[in-house]
């Protein structure tokens, strides 16, 4: 099955369950046999999570697009007097889950916001805590380690208040976004403004010690060379190894189009979006699952993803805007039985789940 001597020794490791290095990582995104690379993450994935593919039927909550980070690879944040920019009241935030109720299997709520130049922590905290009240049989996923980090900074409260202030007002899980790549050098380059890497995975840290489960993500195809993306990939590995905390891991590829970088920077192609998220399988043997976002990666090629390591296609999504921003092209929200359709048509199994992978339905 070698894609070529060359890969041999991967392939070998590989088959016997044995950790990639940080060169392997490497060779691996510079390996052009992409059938054996798919080839390899699949009969991984195969063997750790079964033929089961997760989704949920979910809908997400952008409390606000008014940010003062101002990060180039986004076209959601805005200014308070841009077009566009706009602050949901409480009511405003539960409207949209009234509307998103119609679904009468939506499961959970997925809320991610801008950081307000004006918000105190308890605007947020309100928001959140009236979402819990009213809906208190959806699962809360939210905010993610930058938003915590924000809260923590304009609070004065320490992470760890304010993770046990979110977990008392409904908070199961933190979302996985705003790990984006976990270099300082991109970093600077890119959101100097907002949380680093370390302050990013200390959010992660906290939160596993309190009990709640976090996503991880990575954002690439901007500026990041390689090596970075592998770096990233071991930070995630060696942070799960510490704490077993980690959820899922989520590929974003970068979408250019209405953000600072859009004019220098070009799409990814299908084929290093596959390649990408076959190599995370394989370097991330800790994190049994592995996410094709349809929203950025299309519907066609998140189906194919299933094939090169994905065990979970994320969900129906409701009410996703930022990625929309950003020119996804991919349609606002999926139903239940196109997601249903899309992973049997992969030839696999769907199964219906919580925020915490707790299967509701499935189908066999
Ligand atoms: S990525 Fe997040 S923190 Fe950065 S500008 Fe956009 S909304 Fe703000």
């Amino acid at each position: 099955m070698y894609a070529t001597d060359e890969y041999a020794d991967i392939e070998q490791k590989i088959l016997n369950g044995e950790r990639l290095t940080r060169e392997d990582g490497i060779r691996l995104f510079k390996c052009h046999d992409i059938a054996w690379l798919g080839n390899m993450a699949d009969m991984v994935r195969k063997k750790k999570c079964g033929d089961i593919v997760y989704y949920n039927v979910n809908c997400h909550v952008n409390l606000t697009n008014i940010c003062t980070s101002h990060c180039k690879f986004c076209a959601f944040g805005k200014d308070k007097d841009s077009k566009g920019a706009y602050a949901f009241s409480v009511e405003e935030a539960l409207n949209v889950v009234r509307d998103a109720k119609k679904d009468p299997n939506l499961a959970g709520l997925h809320v991610v916001s801008g950081l307000h130049p004006d918000w105190t922590f308890e605007d947020y905290l309100e928001r959140l805590q009236a979402l819990h009240n009213e809906f208190p049989e959806l699962y809360l996923k939210g905010f993610t380690g930058v938003e915590i980090t924000h809260f923590s900074k304009i609070s004065g409260l320490s992470v760890e208040e304010v993770l046990k202030k979110l977990k008392a007002a409904g908070l199961k899980a933190i979302a996985g976004g705003g790990a984006e790549i976990l270099s300082d050098r991109v970093r600077t380059e890119l959101c100097p403004k907002k949380a680093t890497a370390d302050e990013w995975i200390e959010v992660a840290r906290t939160a596993h010690k309190l009990g709640i489960k976090t996503n991880a993500s990575m954002l690439y195809g901007h500026i990041e060379t390689i090596e970075e993306r592998v770096d990233h990939l071991i930070k995630l590995r060696d942070l799960q190894d510490e704490t077993g905390g980690l959820q899922t891991f989520i590929c974003f590829p970068f979408l250019p189009k209405n953000t600072e970088l859009g004019k220098s920077v070009k799409q990814t192609s299908m084929w290093d979006d596959l390649r990408t998220m076959a190599i995370s399988r394989l370097m991330l043997d800790n994190i049994k699952n592995i996410k094709a976002y349809w929203v950025m990666l299309t519907v066609p090629v998140a189906q194919i993803a299933l094939g090169f390591g994905a065990n979970d296609i994320d969900g129906t999504v409701h009410k996703e805007t930022i990625l929309h921003d950003a020119g996804a092209t991919s349609p606002t929200a999926l139903s239940e039985d196109h997601i249903i359709k899309i992973i049997r048509d992969a030839g696999r199994i769907p199964a219906a789940c919580d925020c915490n992978f707790n299967i509701l339905r499935r189908f066999d």
